[in-house]
């Protein structure tokens, strides 16, 4: 990890106030998509600051999503999170920014430019230019990101999976009316509303794409790693897609625990059963797990989806998954660490595994 980690010194509660402890920062990674990932990650942040417990960390975002609009470069994904963990983000809708006009796309419209099916906000499209520009002055999207976390100081460290450009592309059964067959997942995903059955996703330049600096280290260097309710098709997916990752996750040390996107056989939003039909995977929480078969130390499912016979791997717990409020994402992250606590990564042992519960001193 090429980012020194700061040693938190804890004065016990007791009798002798001149000791104190030095508790290392418990080092979390985590694999992001955008809606439910932020959500999540905020939940994990309120609940380490309800808790005292410090945590370092560092979440790979997807990039696949990303798009060019109107000379403007896009990272949906990554922007979801900078925004909704920074406080800027449109709490109803999720992803964009408070309070925003659309000025912009007006006047783009009154000449002809623009897609009306993808409109930018004004304040958002500030981000797009600072991003775009900083991009033609030669930096790196990880450089990017990192220059526009300098505003929102969303209290973790998010890299791009990749700096190399990798877009998800879909390809439709049957066309879309004006003989196209494959189209960017934007196109697919707002404007035909995933209505129109995928037949197979492709990563275009997933090949040639490489982790981003610091991403492969995140994972080696992570106490835990987490997969948030993040669509597992086209968020995680593209992902642990970028050669090397899966493997690097696979080889962690780390336990590895993920949280269902699906409840009650549905996505709690988006068209997550969508993707998963176009993948042959059914849309169910043990289902989505199997996609991670081999990765997966702990999964946690929604009381309805609790298995009537748990497998031994991953280990699973149900409560309730519905991110209503930061509280309710916090209890959820709370218990991803809770059963991190109580696994051990590839080599099965959880006795020197430094996670949440063994570091706020709880029974395991
Ligand atoms: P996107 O890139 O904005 O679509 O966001 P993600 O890929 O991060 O997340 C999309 C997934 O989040 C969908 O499959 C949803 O089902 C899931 N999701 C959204 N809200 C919740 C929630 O409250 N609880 C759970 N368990 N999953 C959620
Ligand atoms: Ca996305």
């Amino acid at each position: 990890m090429d980012v020194a980690r700061a040693e938190h010194p804890h004065t016990l509660p007791t009798g002798s106030p001149s000791l104190t402890v030095p508790i290392q920062p418990l080092r979390v990674t985590a694999l992001a998509g955008g809606v439910g990932a932020a959500r999540f990650l905020r939940g994990l942040l309120l609940h380490a600051r309800e808790r005292g417990l410090p945590l370092d960390v560092t979440v790979v975002g997807n990039t696949a999503d990303d798009l060019t609009i109107s000379g403007l470069r896009v990272c949906p994904d990554l922007d979801t999170v900078m925004y909704t963990l920074g406080g800027g983000v449109e709490e109803r809708q999720g992803w964009g920014r408070t309070e925003e006009t659309f000025t912009v796309a007006e006047e783009l419209r009154a000449y002809g430019r623009g897609r009306d099916w993808f409109t930018l906000g004004d304040r958002d499209v500030a981000t797009h230019v600072v991003r775009t520009a900083l991009l033609a002055e030669g930096r790196t999207p990880t450089q990017v990101t990192a220059a526009l976390c300098e505003r929102w100081q969303p209290g973790v460290r998010l890299l791009p999976m990749s700096d190399d450009p990798v877009e998800t592309h879909v390809v439709l059964d049957g066309t879309t009316g004006d003989g196209a067959t494959v189209v960017h997942f934007q196109e697919w995903w707002v404007r035909l509303r995933a209505a129109v059955p995928a037949r197979e996703f492709l990563l275009t330049g997933i090949e040639r794409a490489r982790p981003a600096p610091g991403v492969l280290d995140a994972v080696h260097g992570a106490d835990v790693i987490l997969l948030p309710p993040s669509n597992p098709v086209v968020s995680i997916g593209p992902i642990l897609a970028v050669p090397g990752l899966r493997d690097a996750v696979r080889a962690a040390s780390a336990p590895v625990v993920g949280v269902s996107p699906v409840i009650g056989g549905a996505p709690v939003r988006g068209m997550a059963d969508a993707c998963l039909a176009a993948i042959g995977v059914e849309t169910d929480a043990m289902a989505v797990a199997g996609l991670y078969a081999d990765l997966l130390d702990g999964w946690l499912v929604d009381l309805v989806d609790a298995p009537g016979t748990p497998p031994d791997r991953p280990v699973v717990r149900a409560l309730p998954l519905l991110m209503t409020d930061p509280g309710a994402a916090a209890a959820i992250a709370g218990a991803a660490l809770d059963l991190a606590a109580t696994l051990g990564g590839p080599t099965g042992d959880a006795t020197d595994s430094p996670t949440g519960a063994a570091l706020l001193g709880e029974p395991r």
